[in-house]
């Protein structure tokens, strides 16, 4: 094992080019336009809230994702709290996610004062199974004559499904859809990590009432910090601008707000980091892809399974991952390769095992608990 491990290490420094020095989780890169349009916003002294980079940045999202509207936001996480409000999620309501997801997407919900519901993974999505949310509404799911859905364990209303395209593959999201559909039980993805990333054709984030994107520092192009709500509604659409922009209500003069809004909208600058980056999107996919398939090569040949897209999908590949036979193997892998520059990482800590979550609701998550012990993610920096 320990000759593998260097072998591991020596592979993943060839496949980056750094012979010495440290190999990145995820780095960002930046080879088109990006300093035109940055020094095109400072010399237009539209830097901030209002810009046309904006507008175009969001317009070509919305091209490229196939979703009717697309409405630019300062993160990922505002455009989620954002969505799930619009979803019409409120306090005291239930959220169903999965327990395998990035903190984000639990403190989205609970900025809206509803508790997430953690149900288990499949094993080779990694994301929301659909036989586990089929499961638990099966159980614990009441209709009522207010056309709502409702969980007799607590008797809290279910507002929302969000399921997570974890890595950038994409979950069994027409089965989640149908049993969202089945329940009267609004669906917000999380395709905060699967820019880029289809399932039987159709853009990851579409599918629902209402999806996300993010465009942080790691994500697979990224405006510094940015996100965007997708959405085929034109109400809804209308409605994600106007909560984003502080409830301002057009008016030549007059502050004119209409309820609490967010002040989330983002800043022309990011937004013209995110048009230079998304002209490079295919260029991007397609590096990525090649080193996908090196990983999977490489590992397979030591037996050490690559997750790979899930069948009649297309994977972005944001996130590289192998499955190590168990915790100890998983963590000897884990230290060897930090060790040596070569910076690698662990699923995340279940959600429910996070202090602040540890009281909500859960099922066996088996599936979860046991990728959690063995998924460890791989350098996935375009290279
Ligand atoms: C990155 C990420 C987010 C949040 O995006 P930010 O832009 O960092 O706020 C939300 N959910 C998931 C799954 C993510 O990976």
């Amino acid at each position: 094992m320990t000759v593998m491990l260097d072998e591991i290490v020596s592979f993943i420094r060839e496949v980056h080019g750094v012979s010495d020095g440290v190999v990145p989780l995820h780095a960002p890169t930046f080879s088109g336009r990006e300093r035109e349009y940055l020094l095109d916003c400072i010399d237009s002294t539209f830097v901030s809230s209002v810009g046309r980079y904006v507008d175009r940045f969001e317009k070509m999202v919305a091209e490229y994702t196939g979703a009717n509207y697309a409405v630019a936001t300062v993160n990922g996480t505002a455009a989620f709290h954002i969505a799930l409000l619009l979803a019409g999620v409120q306090p005291q309501d239930e959220v169903i996610t999965q327990a395998v997801s990035f903190v984000a997407t639990a403190n989205a919900i609970s900025y809206c004062g509803a508790e997430p519901v953690f149900l288990d993974s499949d094993q080779d999505t990694l994301g929301l199974a659909p036989e586990a949310l089929a499961a638990f509404l099966d159980q614990n799911a009441e209709q009522r004559t207010d056309g709502q859905t409702y969980n007799t364990l607590t008797g809290k209303r279910i507002a929302a499904c969000v399921p997570m395209h974890v890595f950038g593959h994409p979950v069994r999201i027409e089965a989640i859809k149908s049993i969202c559909k089945q329940y009267h039980i609004p669906l917000v993805e999380d395709a905060a990590e699967s820019l880029g990333s289809f399932y039987h054709g159709q853009h990851t984030g579409t599918f629902g009432n209402l999806g996300i994107l993010s465009f942080n520092g790691n994500k697979i192009i990224t405006t510094g910090g940015g996100g965007m709500i997708l959405t085929s509604n034109n109400d809804l659409a209308r409605r994600a601008k106007h909560l984003t922009t502080t409830a301002k209500v057009d008016h030549p003069w007059e502050y004119e707000h209409d309820r609490i809004g967010y002040n989330y909208r983002m800043p022309n600058i990011n937004a013209a980091l995110g048009c230079a980056q998304i002209e490079q999107l295919k260029e991007k996919l397609s590096r990525k892809r090649t080193l996908a398939e090196r990983y999977k090569l490489f590992f397979q040949e030591k037996g050490i399974p690559f997750v790979a897209e899930p069948a009649g999908c297309r994977s972005n590949y944001w996130l590289n991952a192998i499955v190590l036979e168990n915790r100890k193997q998983r963590d000897r892998f884990l230290k060897a390769t930090n060790d040596n520059g070569v910076i690698t990482r662990p699923l995340w800590k279940l959600l429910p095992e996070l202090p602040m979550y540890r009281h909500c609701w859960s099922d066996s998550l088996e599936n979860a608990q046991w990728l959690q012990e063995r998924i460890a993610n791989l350098p996935s920096s375009v290279v």
